[in-house]
């Protein structure tokens, strides 16, 4: 069932990657596992924000190959926003079971999410056991870097195009939605169709390669942890119950009225990956004592 769900996504992504710039589809690999890998040229990022590169340099395979990343720890580059800027993942541990936190979904609006997702990194780095022998854990502080690079607050919230990233799943996807009780602080689209945005389809890339069982994707604020699926999908629903057992974010979640559409959690529940969207308390806090408890019960948590 995994492995046909696994190539049901990869036959998913490759399809999708046929009409991506160059760069994009590539594969990743650690820097860092191999003292002597085989260097392949890695494709150009588009020019226009090449100095929003940093020194740091990632291993690429031949384009639309997807490979999960081979033994070790340490930075990957999964892809590249619209304006050229790296999507990084760290990765922990080595298990053979995938779990996965991303946060900067919205950019500059939740840049606290991002200072939470390097809080993680660090605390995992000074205690490497916490993550258990079966597992490998990635972390993804910014999916939306040129969103944060931008503006802090409601103006870095899109991507470089104007998308909302957490609209433009292939999950119930609508290219523009009703406003009411939701977010409506600056203009923003679904994208032009579902997965029409770079860090939408790395992520995709990425989750499909490694087989991701499990995510949370932070948000903020204040509305409290959402289940994956809509309905709720059952294991996405015991996932929040866990997580919420251990925190005091609202659980149900508040209820604003707002229709979501093209959702990262609901399309990972749709794919059978256990998915919630957690809300920091505000939109300045990091919440790290109650978020320290809760990546240990999401690490110690069964499907
Ligand atoms: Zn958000």
């Amino acid at each position: 069932m995994a492995s046909h769900l696994r190539s049901t996504l990869l036959a998913f992504v490759l399809g999708l990657s046929l009409g991506l710039p160059t760069g994009s589809a590539a594969a990743y690999e650690p820097e860092t596992a191999d003292p002597h890998p085989v260097r392949v040229e890695p494709p150009a990022p588009p020019a226009a924000s090449a100095e929003a590169l940093p020194a740091g340099e990632e291993l690429r395979t031949e384009q639309g190959e997807v490979q999960p990343p081979t033994s070790g720890s340490g930075t990957l580059v999964i892809g590249y926003s619209v304006e050229g800027r790296p999507i990084e993942v760290v990765r922990f541990g080595e298990g053979s079971h995938s779990r996965l936190i991303v946060a900067g979904i919205h950019g500059g609006s939740e840049a606290n999410t991002t200072a939470l997702a390097h809080e993680l990194i660090a605390y995992l780095q000074a205690h490497p056991d916490s993550v258990p022998e079966r597992l490998t854990l990635y972390i993804l502080p910014e999916l939306n870097p040129d969103g944060a690079a931008r503006a802090s607050g409601p103006q870095g919230r899109a991507n470089a195009r104007g998308v909302d990233l957490n609209r433009n799943w292939p999950a119930a996807w609508q290219p523009a939605w009703s406003r009411s009780g939701c977010w409506n602080l600056g203009p923003t689209t679904g994208g032009e169709r579902p997965a029409s945005e770079p860090e939408t389809m790395s992520l995709i890339q990425f989750v499909s390669a490694t087989g991701v069982e499990a995510l949370i994707n932070y948000h903020s604020a204040a509305l409290g942890i959402f289940a994956g699926g809509q309905p709720p999908e059952a294991s996405s629903l015991h996932l929040a119950e866990t997580l919420a057992a251990v925190s005091t974010y609202p659980f149900p979640p508040i209820d604003t009225g707002c229709v979501f559409t093209g959702q990262l959690i609901d399309w990972a529940a749709n794919n059978g990956i256990a998915a919630v969207d957690i809300e920091l308390h505000n939109h300045r806090d990091t919440d790290l004592e109650e978020n320290l408890a809760i990546l240990s019960a999401f690490l110690a948590w069964k499907p």
